[in-house]
């Protein structure tokens, strides 16, 4: 077969992102070629095009997707032509310390699609298949892409440990604070009340079942928690990144609460913790990485329509209109935009 081009977004170098035409890969042992059909822009995709996150560049990024298997390589039995995937873009080493005491996501080595390899925003990829998970075709390709962020949620909703009757606060109504919104609910919790400065993105977690939104710029957002809750809250998850607004969560959590770090802040930033209130008051505060093993249950609250996907994929775009797309997120009139090669 002769070589043949595709089209691709490219991050040549720090700060640059070009629509280009590269060399359509071909499979490899233990590998598919995938078509991509969706594949969603992260909040990390911006921070590898300007340099805040470590990246392998030259780089096609994309981490969030899914496809249809176009081509599979020497000793893949488990997949045929035709199969539609969504993918895991974290390879993990496998015999690392972290990697050998269970702790895989943690992995010293941790190569992913998207990051370190060509990811998602081209019309091809080569996926291994470890990282490829068979889906039902009736699931939208579009809603398998956020197969990924799902299972990052779902591991930030155990290890926050919500039990029913629980009174959840979300800072932050993007992509991820909706999903989390999404999860907690279905966790028990008797009430969320989502935080964020956009007025568009507090009407639309309104409609997702927050009990009550807030907009934690306009002042005394955690004295009206506080008003309503004097307790405050048991659980509550910062999704904003924000060191502001995570300075305004520890105002929330209540005695024996949980303050959960989902969100990626500034390395650079740092908080003022109080020791003594974080020990008389017994408060778990901590973070949440990856998707360990979460992937199978992310992909099926998605097949079932458990998890509200539409509500989440706000654009779908073609690839010829991805830079404009990637300057679109975080804007107010959209959540996850995902670029459909
Ligand atoms: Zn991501
Ligand atoms: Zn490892």
């Amino acid at each position: 077969m002769s070589a043949q081009n595709m089209l691709a977004l490219q991050i040549p170098e720090i700060g640059k992102l070009d629509l280009v035409q590269a060399k359509k890969p071909e499979a490899r042992p233990h590998t598919l070629l995938l078509r991509v059909a969706a594949s969603g822009i992260c909040g990390t995709d911006p921070h590898i095009l300007h340099g805040l996150y470590p990246a392998n560049l030259p780089l096609i990024p994309g981490h969030e997707y899914s496809g249809v298997v176009e081509a599979v390589g020497d000793g893949v039995d488990s997949f045929a032509v035709g199969d539609h995937v969504a993918v895991d873009p974290n390879i993990l080493c496998g015999v690392c310390e972290f990697c050998r005491r269970g702790k895989v996501h943690l992995c010293k080595n941790l190569t992913a699609l998207g990051v370190n390899i060509p990811g998602g925003f081209a019309e091809y990829c080569v996926v291994p298949v470890s990282q490829a998970f068979k889906i039902p075709k009736s699931l939208p390709l579009a809603h398998a892409a956020l197969a990924e962020p799902v299972a990052c949620c779902l591991r930030g909703v155990d290890l926050a440990g919500i039990t029913s009757g629980d009174r959840v606060v979300i800072f932050g109504a993007g992509p991820m604070g909706a999903i989390i919104l999404q999860l907690a609910r279905m966790q028990g919790a008797s009430h969320v009340i989502v935080l964020d400065p956009q007025k568009r993105r507090r009407e639309r977690a309104e409609a997702l079942g927050a009990a009550w939104t807030l907009d934690p710029v306009a002042g005394g957002a955690a004295q009206a928690i506080r008003d309503q809750y004097p307790d405050g809250a048991e659980v509550v998850f910062d999704c904003s990144g924000n060191v502001a607004a995570v300075r305004e969560a520890l105002g929330v959590v209540g005695r024996g609460g949980t303050l959960m770090l989902y969100g990626v802040c500034h390395k650079d930033q740092n908080l003022e913790i109080n020791p003594f209130w974080v020990n008389d008051n017994e408060i778990t505060i901590r973070g949440s990485y990856n998707n360990p093993n979460t992937m199978a249950r992310a992909l099926d609250l998605l097949a079932s329509g458990r998890l509200d996907a539409g509500a989440v994929v706000t654009d779908r775009v073609p690839l010829s209109q991805g830079i404009e797309a990637f300057r679109s997120t975080g804007s107010e009139n959209c959540l996850k935009v995902v670029i459909e090669p």
